[in-house]
């Protein structure tokens, strides 16, 4: 009987942070298997313009960034396979990565699995997410919102670049944030706030998206932090914009992680973890920068350092 197959590297994600390490480690004649989960190319493709990513001055699409990353990683020999890892065994070598079809056997493994967003929780936003009228991406959804009044929920980069980007199409858009001021980067602060389209709506949280019965989003319930006062918003769709969850749960029992759930490099170090031979990249593991370039950065580090663990233990 034929020993069953062990990769040299396995990188787990397909964003920014998987991508570059398969690249690096393509290049560097490795063979990568890549393991794609349920969003590829990650969350640059549900956004639009990206602006500030090195290199394009004119600005690149999410979209098809990723897709010149994947086509990169391939002309050097990437291999890419669907397969979402549920469970993991650290503990000897190779390393295990058990699939719903089947366990992969590694000798190294790049951990890219990234973020997905928060939601807030609130009766009637699950019952009416995905077609229903609740919605994380602008981008994706936001051309069916055409005159009509929407909802963002948040404060950050994302909720003032999610409103924006609705104006396109949405004849009004409530920016729903618990307190009295964004936490978004000045310059996407002070666009979203002075957009006639965009009417701030402060100190204030999410009670409940209306329109369970009908199936279909009618109102978002609002409570205003400061006088108590509940009212509705007329909106049609409900863009929730409020950060991400790291996607580490099927590592979290092998692998150091903080009390958020994102992963804990090791002293020294940005993607070596406590396991040799095991590295993290990317926002799964960084809830400071969580960009696009530092991401890739991450991949990078996380290839070199898989490739002179092997060079290391040759044989
Ligand atoms: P974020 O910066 O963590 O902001 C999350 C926002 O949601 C905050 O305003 C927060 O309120 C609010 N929030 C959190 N939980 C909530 C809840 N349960 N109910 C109501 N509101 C809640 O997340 P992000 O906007 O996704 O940005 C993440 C990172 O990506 C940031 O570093 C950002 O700069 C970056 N980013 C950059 C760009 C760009 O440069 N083009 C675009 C998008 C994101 P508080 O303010 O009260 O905490």
């Amino acid at each position: 009987m034929s020993s069953p197959t062990v990769e040299n590297v396995v990188i787990i994600g397909t964003g920014c942070a998987g991508l570059t390490a398969a690249i690096y480690t393509a290049r560097a004649n490795l063979s990568p298997l890549v393991l794609e989960g349920a969003q590829p190319g990650g969350q640059l493709t549900t956004t639009s313009e990206v602006e500030n990513f090195p290199g394009f001055p004119e600005g690149v699409d999410g979209f098809q960034l990723m897709d010149n990353l994947r086509q990169q990683a391939t002309k050097f020999g990437t291999r890419f396979e669907q397969a979402l890892v549920t469970a993991v065994d650290f503990t000897a070598m190779p390393r295990k990565l058990i699939c719903a079809e089947r366990t992969i056997l590694a000798r190294t493994v790049i951990i890219a699995t990234g973020a997905s967003p928060r939601m807030t929780g609130v009766p009637g936003e699950r019952e009416l997410f995905g077609g229903k009228g609740v919605t994380t991406c602008a981008t994706c959804d936001g051309s069916f919102y055409r005159q009509m009044e929407v909802a963002v929920i948040g404060g950050g980069d994302s909720a003032a670049e999610e409103a924006l980007f609705l104006t396109r199409f949405a004849s009004k858009i409530y920016l729903v944030h618990r307190r009295g001021e964004l936490r978004a980067s000045k310059i996407m602060a002070d666009r979203a706030v002075a957009h006639p389209k965009i009417q701030p709506t402060w100190d204030s949280v999410p009670l409940e998206v209306v329109g369970v019965k009908e199936g279909a989003v009618s109102g978002l319930k609002i409570k205003h932090l400061k006088t108590g006062a509940e009212s509705t918003l007329p909106v049609k769709g409900v863009f929730v914009a409020i950060g991400h969850v790291p996607n580490t749960a099927p590592f979290a029992s092998a692998l150091d992680v903080d009390d958020n759930g994102y992963f804990k490099p090791s002293a020294g170090s940005q993607v070596k973890t406590k396991v040799p031979g095991v590295y993290v990249a990317g926002d799964c593991a960084d809830h400071v920068y969580r960009q696009a370039i530092t991401a890739a950065g991450m991949g990078c580090q996380a290839a070199i350092e898989a490739e002179r663990w092997l060079a290391e233990h040759e044989g």
